[in-house]
């Protein structure tokens, strides 16, 4: 590992340019995120820029919506390019251009060999158990050879003595003998590039410097540096990292969490810093420090502590880094979010008017207990359900004769309090405890019941404070008169 990774070959004099490349044929991925992380903090790190470059050449499998879902995942990370993206299918006469010019300077040729006679190479190779590869019988053959009006593909004429070497920024040295490339197609016979030819191109156009992907690229690495050499192209730094994998180990499947990050969004209710930080550390290091702002990552971020071995996805750990991120949230943009999943709860369309203040000021009691914005929401209904509530079986079964007779009293004492302050409410029912001789937490479960239908809420004179004397009083009296209030 390269521990001077800034300052090798092409880093120090060149501006930085990196870039994420991914491939609409799917959502954001996790994975994919972290890459874009990455290089997006490489960037920032050393002054440099970011890229996006849309690899839609699979025009069978890409789509508009997996282009759609992939910015809309970026811009949710903050982690948007410096400038417009690039779509990599508009490049493919640039593409083009290239391989003819390798052709044109003898580092390229044209190959007549039809799919039939390929696959009987195959079958021969696979019965005498080698590797399938081509075997370069047009790269030397006279062109007037060629048949007329044939297809053909251009292949580049690969060096077949020597080797080939990557100080990978990461994986360290890797070495791969010449021999084992074989002249692999860079044009195609309808006269589209492959995918091999327009990354290096596009790379190369764009003045990336630093090429910071999965490792499993880095096979082809060793393949698009045949490009790059034989261009005479200035060769980029690679880092190549490590792919995650799931908390067992294994690859990193949905069953793990290898979802768009529209479902940490949306379904989980994360929080984009969480995720940020977490995917940060997902492979990444710094000492012990655990939480790391973004702009610390800024500060911090190398690709030479970027491990070797796969990171293990943990969906605690980013759970907890979530929680954190709730508590130093600010309350009015917490209730922005959570709104619209408690409406969505309650089924209705929206929330009245005026909940969001309720919410933002409800916020500090509801967030220290929430690991996610779902459970912020599922704490907050209580505030926006109306009579008769719906008891869960744990709060109706504290609903008993004696509750409710303790219930009427609470009623009556909090009845006259004229000034509906959190201290005001907390006398009025300790004084209630107290003349009841039981402990305030008797008073206060099954207040909570009826208050909100739950075991569990914030605290009793927070809930009370926050639904408000008219609305408090409502549900007590509302206990007292319906089948809540009788013990089942
Ligand atoms: N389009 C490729 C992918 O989605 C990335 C290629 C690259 O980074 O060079 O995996």
């Amino acid at each position: 590992m390269s521990g001077n990774f800034a300052v090798s070959a092409t880093g120090l004099n060149k501006q930085v340019v990196t870039r994420f490349a991914p491939s609409p044929t799917g959502f954001l991925h996790i994975g994919g995120a972290r890459t874009a992380l990455f290089n997006w903090l490489f960037a920032r790190h050393h002054g440099g820029k970011f890229l996006l470059r849309v690899e839609d050449t699979d025009r069978a499998r890409s789509t508009e919506g997996a282009v759609a879902a992939i910015f809309d995942g970026l811009e949710w990370l903050g982690l948007g390019g410096d400038e417009p993206a690039i779509f990599q299918f508009e490049r493919s006469a640039r593409h083009a251009e290239v391989a003819n010019q390798l052709l044109a300077q003898g580092d390229a040729y044209r190959c007549y060999a039809t799919p039939e006679e390929l696959a009987e190479l195959r079958e021969q190779q696979r019965a005498a158990k080698q590797p399938m590869r081509y075997d370069g019988r047009w790269r030397d053959r006279d062109p007037s050879d060629a048949p007329t009006n044939a297809p053909y593909v251009i292949r580049l004429k690969a060096p077949r003595e020597g080797e080939t070497v990557i100080e990978d920024a990461v994986q360290g040295r890797v070495v791969v003998q010449n021999a084992e490339l074989d002249d692999m197609i860079l044009l195609r016979s309808d006269g589209t590039p492959t995918y091999m030819l327009a990354v290096v191109v596009d790379d190369n156009d764009m003045g990336v410097t630093h090429v910071i992907r999965g490792d499993d690229h880095l096979n082809n690495a060793f393949r698009q540096l045949g490009i790059i050499k034989a261009m005479g192209w200035e060769e980029p730094v690679y880092a190549h990292i490590p792919l995650i994998h799931g908390s067992d180990g294994a690859k990193l499947s949905k069953r793990h969490g290898a979802l768009g990050v529209d479902a940490y969004r949306d379904e989980m209710g994360m929080l984009p810093e969480a995720v940020l930080n977490y995917l940060l550390r997902l492979g990444w290091g710094y000492g012990d420090e655990e939480i790391i702002s973004r702009e610390r990552a800024i500060e911090l971020f190398d690709v030479s502590g970027v491990g070797r071995s796969p990171s293990r996805f943990d969906i605690k750990k980013l759970e907890n880094l979530n929680a954190h991120y709730l508590r130093e949230a600010d309350d009015a943009r917490l209730a922005g979010l959570t709104a619209p999943r408690i409406a969505v709860r309650l089924g209705m369309a929206q929330l009245p008017p005026g909940a969001g203040d309720v919410l933002a000021l409800a916020m500090p009691s509801l967030k220290p207990r929430a690991k996610t914005l779902n459970e912020i929401a599922e704490g907050a209904e209580f505030l926006f359900k109306s009579c008769p509530l719906d008891f869960d079986e744990k709060a109706l079964a504290l609903l008993d004769e004696s509750a409710r007779e303790l219930l009427g009293k609470t009623a009556d004492a909090l009845d006259p309090v004229q000034d509906w302050t959190v201290e005001a409410i907390e006398e009025a029912i300790r004084r209630v405890a107290e003349e009841a001789e039981l402990g305030l937490g008797k008073v206060a479960q099954p207040l909570r019941a009826a208050l909100t239908g739950r075991t569990v809420s914030p605290g009793i004179f927070d809930v009370l404070f926050l639904l408000g004397k008219v609305e408090s009083l409502k549900r007590l009296n509302d206990v007292g008169q319906t089948s809540a209030g009788r013990s089942n």
